[in-house]
């Protein structure tokens, strides 16, 4: 597939960046390690006149931890960076899982963190050719009025595939963001709007320049599940990320639960901190919270396996991943 005609602006501040982007409006979509948008713009899923390519900013580089601020991820960072990011493995072993999960070597030496916070939603109406919608009369996301997944739904299902953010959110990450009216921090879990079309909440000419995770989530028991056709390489299926501390008594002190891949937008399960915070292990504790994730996720056809063996695999990767993390 042949990619459509487009010019590169290659801004060299953010600054610049953010004004080429609130001048070329939706004209414009911003490039960074490439893995999302080039196929996309192969299949004219999206066909901009402009490409920004924010590769060179040198201020979204960089990983740094430290004990007071905690840590700073820059938006160019790469998912291989992350990967093998000593402080990363060390501090916030739940992102370290997801990072390791991502695609395959080629993507996470190519793609970014700010990327894949920012991915396009997935499903399999919409990550087509352009003659095989074309033939279908599109869709509710591109060029059609009507939901494959749900007909008669006004609402796009498309879902959140990205592995990275269910596990910043059991880390409670804030993401610093640039725009034409200057800088402002996002709590990651207002950052998704669970709409298909709509997904994140970025303004015109915005830009994610990093990610803070806070020092207080350092140094918790963490762990990411995930469920793909091919281990290799594919996309989730299905994403459970948790985070976790317990003292010496075997007491949890603090619990985080987020999945992905199941609905429209990578979600918190609020009722699994709930649950378990100031408890000690007891297998139905366990189950408990297993119920609260599968009750959260709302997986339908858009993809190639069943809602139900998705829903099932998240109370199983649940499971096991608060099993694993109680006893280590
Ligand atoms: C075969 C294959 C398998 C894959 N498997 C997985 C997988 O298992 N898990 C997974 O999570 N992803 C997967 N991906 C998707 C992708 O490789 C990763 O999510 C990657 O991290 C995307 O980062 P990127 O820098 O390449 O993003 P790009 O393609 O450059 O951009 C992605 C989107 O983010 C926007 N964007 C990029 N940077 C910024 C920024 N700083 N601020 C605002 N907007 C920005 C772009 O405009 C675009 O909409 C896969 C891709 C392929 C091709």
């Amino acid at each position: 597939m042949t990619l459509p005609a487009f010019r590169v602006l290659r801004p060299a501040s953010v600054e610049q960046a953010v004004r080429l982007l609130a001048d070329a409006g939706p004209e414009a979509t911003v490039i960074a390690g490439g893995t999302d948008v080039v196929p996309n713009l192969q299949m004219r899923l999206v066909a901009p006149r402009f490409l920004v390519d924010i590769k060179g900013l040198e201020e979204l580089r960089g990983i740094g931890f430290d004990e007071r601020d905690g840590l700073r991820l820059g938006a160019l960072a790469t998912l291989a960076d992350i990967a093998a990011s000593a402080a990363v493995e060390r501090g916030f072993p739940v992102l370290a899982g997801a990072a390791q999960s991502v695609a395959g070597p080629l993507q996470r030496n190519m793609g970014t963190l700010g990327g894949n916070l920012c991915l396009e939603t997935r499903c399999v109406w919409y990550n087509q050719s352009e003659f095989w919608r074309v033939s279908l009369g599109g869709c509710l996301k591109k060029d059609g009025d009507v939901c494959h997944v749900a007909p008669g739904g006004r609402r796009c299902w498309a879902v959140w595939s990205g592995d990275m953010a269910p596990a910043l959110l059991t880390l409670e990450a804030e993401l610093e963001v640039a725009g034409p009216r200057g800088r402002r921090r996002v709590p990651l879990d207002k950052f998704y709007r669970n709409d298909g079309m709509d997904r994140i909440a970025l303004e015109a000419g915005e830009l994610v320049v990093a990610v803070r995770v806070p020092a207080a989530a350092a140094f918790r028991r963490g762990s990411y599940r995930k469920l793909r056709v091919r281990d290799s390489i594919d996309y989730p299926l299905a994403g459970v990320a948790v985070a976790m501390a317990v003292d010496a008594a075997g007491i949890c002190r603090a619990a985080r639960l987020a999945l992905g891949a199941v609905n429209p937008a990578p979600r918190l399960v609020p009722a699994a901190a709930e649950r378990l915070e100031g408890k000690r292990y007891s297998p139905e504790l366990i189950e408990e919270v297993a119920y609260e994730a599968i009750r959260t996720a709302k997986p339908l056809t858009t993809s190639a396996s069943t809602p139900v063996y998705r829903r099932d695999m998240v109370r199983l990767y649940t499971r096991r991943a608060l099993e694993d993390l109680w006893r280590a």
